[in-house]
């Protein structure tokens, strides 16, 4: 006879499961639009920086709010919001909404702070923090975990004060690094280009909410609050007007170049791109228990491999050096039900970064 919390307990988990399916088939995008999400940082009892007194959620909203009115407008993207007012947001809740929606970008919106009277915009990508500034930075946008009922679990353990936490967020975004990596030189080119403004680059950094998405993902700062004149631009109507425009422009842009290498890469897929002394496995999941690898325990998938890392075991669909072939297979599992896997590099029976795997000699035929 089971205890009545447990019974309770089963309850509930039924009712949160037919929650989940009525709200995922809500958000089914459609498949001819390209989807954006915006993510206006802070909201709620997070008001993110408040510098010579403008306040970071409010500006970031606006500036978002802006630049999805003009992409909805363009008719060829489908526009969803993290936050439409002001509002408390978990982190990983951001990363969910863009996950559920099959995102194709993750545009997240910030304002920057210092001490001194820096300025200038710059666009993160998640990645190792080069410099101590970089950490600060994320560090300051990491913070709000602290400020959510039950962060340890949320994440993982991830501990926002410690610059070597960061490592295990990183292996997740590898694979859409490049593509971020030229969003975020597209919207600093535009903010230097049309707009003028001081560009401070294109970072890497440990951002927890870059790091929970499945797609590429970018975080911008527009500039510092703190900063005198950069404060009154940004918190001035024609200052996020300008802003929104250019990074308008930009994700106008990179959709260009997004449709232009799909149109070349058709014509690859019959081919093998082949990356000698490298295997590749798509990770589909992690459990503390050893499940057998037998298909009907994966949703059918055969060739399924099991690894013992710590007290965890990861498991995995797919071995081969071929690298299309390992892409094909990682769609294979999404559409079995594994729809946040990934694909990681072996070399020899050490795990390596993908980017290191990619950067190998290939050969293709
Ligand atoms: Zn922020």
């Amino acid at each position: 006879m089971m205890k009545k919390s447990t019974h309770f307990k089963i309850i509930l988990i039924v009712f949160i499961c037919i929650g989940l399916s009525f709200k995922s088939s809500n958000t089914i995008p459609h498949i001819d639009k390209f989807v954006v999400v915006l993510d206006a940082g802070h909201g709620g009892k997070d008001s993110g920086n408040v510098g010579n007194g403008y306040r970071e959620k409010d500006i970031a909203l606006k500036v978002v709010l802006d630049v999805g009115k003009r992409l909805e407008k363009d008719g060829r993207f489908e526009v969803i919001y993290t936050r439409k007012s002001d509002k408390f947001i978990e982190l990983y809740e951001r990363g969910n909404i863009a996950n559920k929606a099959k995102a194709d970008l993750f545009v997240s919106i910030h304002c920057n702070a210092h001490r001194s009277q820096a300025s200038g915009t710059e666009t993160f990508v998640l990645g190792l923090h080069a410099n101590k500034e970089n950490f600060d930075i994320a560090k300051n946008e990491n913070s709000v975990i602290l400020l959510e009922d039950n962060y340890e679990a949320n994440y993982d353990g991830f501990d926002p004060n410690s610059p070597e936490s960061v490592i295990g967020l990183t292996l997740l975004q590898e694979e859409y690094l490049e593509q971020s990596v030229a969003l975020a030189s597209l919207v600093q080119d535009s903010f230097t280009k049309s707009l003028k403004r001081k560009s401070r680059g294109v970072k890497q950094a440990g951002f927890v909410v870059l790091h929970q998405t499945f797609m590429p993902s970018v975080l911008i700062e527009l500039g510092f609050l703190t900063n005198n004149r950069e404060g009154r631009y940004l918190n001035s109507k024609r200052g996020q007007s300008d802003m929104a425009k250019s990074i308008f422009k930009s994700i106008l842009d990179y959709k260009k170049s997004v449709d232009a290498l799909y149109t070349n890469n058709v014509q690859h897929t019959a081919h093998q791109e082949i990356y000698e002394g490298i295997v590749f496995k798509v990770q589909i999941s992690a459990s503390s228990r050893a499940i057998e690898t037998k298909p009907y325990n994966f949703n059918g998938l055969q060739e399924i491999s099991r690894i013992k890392y710590g007290e965890r075991y990861k498991y995995f669909y797919g071995s081969t050096s071929d690298y299309l072939r390992i892409k094909r297979q990682k769609k294979e599992a999404e559409k079995e039900g594994f729809e946040s896997s990934f694909i990681v590099a072996f070399k020899g029976n050490q795990m390596i970064p993908l980017s290191e795997a990619l950067e190998a000699n290939t050969v293709s035929n």
